[in-house]
């Protein structure tokens, strides 16, 4: 049985959760008391649900704030990603969904032909990081580079290195892309060398690292940068045809042959 002491009781936890800046305490202590009383909770039993409900509460608006700052374009979660059309990389992408990688400052390469699916993961694989409690920004190669660019031409550039240390998760989208010019190649070593062993970088690219020459204007800054990034690194590689054409009855991209049978040549 209630006693008649019960709504005071409730009111002053509502105001001690409040002046801890914990309301959910103060909406779920009441709910969860008859819900331990029904059920013989002990003491402990109950305040640990009650501190339960407001750290997963913290811990979701926490998560859906890192998300919304990570700029990704498009919400793609794994739990979207068809692995039927990747099994190959099934196993791989399950351990790291653990997040044991950016605690380790490891990064995770994914590589394969435009469509196969290398941006979802790299967005899917953010948004379990930003679950996991850690900060995260994504944007592509190019857009990387002119971040850095602008931060260089303003005498900036260490603090930024160092500002963008603290995110525990930094996606660089496209690489290959777009070739660099020298400056930029030399600004995005920059960035993968002030993450090396300290946190975590997700890069896609289209072109495997034999290719990394051309996009950085020269073989030994490629060579030295991915030496570092797969130094300590996962390297996924996607196969087949774009998911984007799947069952369209093409499985390749439309080639230049014309359909006219006019021009033969
Ligand atoms: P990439 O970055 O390799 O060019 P994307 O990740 O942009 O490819 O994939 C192209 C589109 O197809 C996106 O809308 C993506 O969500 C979808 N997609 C690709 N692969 C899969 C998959 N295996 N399961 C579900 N959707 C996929
Ligand atoms: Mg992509």
């Amino acid at each position: 049985m209630t006693t008649s002491r019960t709504p005071e009781v409730l009111k002053q936890v509502q105001y001690l959760a409040s002046a801890l800046k914990a309301p959910r305490i103060g909406d779920v202590a009441s709910r969860l008391a008859d819900q331990a009383r029904d059920a013989g909770w002990s003491f402990e039993d109950y305040l640990a649900a009650v501190l339960d409900r407001e750290v997963s509460a913290r811990n979701a608006s926490g998560a859906d704030q890192r998300i919304r700052h990570a700029g990704f374009g498009a919400r793609k979660t794994l739990d979207d990603f068809d692995f039927d059309a990747q099994p190959a990389v099934r196993q791989q992408v399950a351990a790291l969904a653990g997040g044991g990688f950016l605690t380790e400052a490891r990064n995770v390469v994914l590589l394969g032909p435009p469509g196969t699916g290398k941006t979802h993961l790299a967005i899917g694989l953010g948004i379990k990081a930003a679950h996991h409690g850690h900060r995260v920004l994504f944007a592509t190669a190019t857009d990387w580079v002119t971040r850095l660019t602008d931060a260089h031409r303003a005498g900036k550039l260490a603090g930024e290195l160092a500002k963008l240390r603290r995110y525990g998760l930094i996606i660089v989208d496209e690489v290959g892309y777009l070739p660099f010019e020298q400056d930029a190649a030399n600004l995005f070593f920059q960035l993968v060398s002030s993450r090396y062993e300290h946190a975590s970088l997700i890069l896609t690219s289209n072109l495997p690292f034999s290719s990394w020459g051309g996009v950085f204007g020269d073989q030994v800054v490629a060579a030295a940068m991915i030496d570092r990034i797969v130094h300590h690194a996962d390297v996924l590689t996607l196969k087949g045809a774009s998911y984007r054409l799947r069952n369209r009855g093409i499985d390749t991209l439309p080639s230049i042959r014309t359909t006219t049978g006019d021009n033969p040549g």
